[in-house]
């Protein structure tokens, strides 16, 4: 299965991954995780991305769009792969889809993770991850265990300053690419405020 999750900043992709990738069995490629991954590791690019992340602005498509087509191009992607966080723009939406093409292989759905703007900035705020595992958390919503809650950290972009602009980054940048894979049929519309585990069975649901 070839997928994309789409949707707001915090209307939890990345925690809707993780409970995905057991019953579908494709990698799981966050753009987001990546990026982080290149910032902490002081790479070139890692440098380059780190001012646009902190402050809740795109990277440069020409970064992302390299990135993610070499990752697809590796083989345990050959049976399909979940995007996480990519396409955020239309040219990057453009330029998977000419690297599908090339490929001789599409897309089989695109979820849509539907959450109001009001309910993001406080999910957004709340989050928080566990350094050693990578599972996220919110203070509030899923509080972390008493033996993880002492080494929980908070993302640097997941202040309320560059939580309103990566919201309004989603609006101007990312919100255009739905009518996109609407044409192509792909969108399966998804309501994303509840509880993870009701909205993993509306996923699942959604996709069966
Ligand atoms: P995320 O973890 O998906 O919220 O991404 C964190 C940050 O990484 C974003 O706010 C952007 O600065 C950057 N980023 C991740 N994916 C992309 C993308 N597809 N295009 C541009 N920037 C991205």
């Amino acid at each position: 299965m070839r997928m994309i999750l789409v949707g707001p900043p915090g209307a939890g992709k990345g925690t809707q991954a993780a409970k995905l990738i057991d019953t579908y069995k494709i990698p799981h490629i966050s753009t987001g995780d990546m990026l982080r991954a290149a910032k902490k590791a002081g790479t070139e690019m890692g440098k380059k991305a780190a001012a646009f992340m902190d402050a809740g602005n795109l990277v440069p498509d020409e970064v992302v769009i390299g990135l993610v087509i070499d990752r697809i191009a590796e083989s345990d992607c050959k049976e399909g792969f979940m995007l996480d966080g990519f396409p955020r723009t239309r040219p990057q939406a453009e330029a998977l889809d000419a690297e599908l093409t090339k490929a001789g292989v599409k897309l089989d759905v695109v979820l849509f993770i539907e959450v109001p703007d009001e309910l993001i900035v406080d999910r957004i705020t709340g989050r928080r991850s566990d350094p050693e595992t990578g599972a996220i958390y919110h203070l509030q919503f899923n509080p972390p265990p008493a033996d993880v809650a002492g080494r929980v950290v908070q993302r640097k972009d997941d202040t309320k300053e560059a939580c309103v602009a990566r919201l309004q980054k989603y609006h101007s940048e990312t919100a255009p690419i739905i009518p996109f894979y609407e044409e192509h049929g792909l969108i399966r519309r998804v309501d994303g405020n509840a509880a993870p585990d009701e909205v993993t069975a509306r996923i699942k649901a959604a996709l069966a």
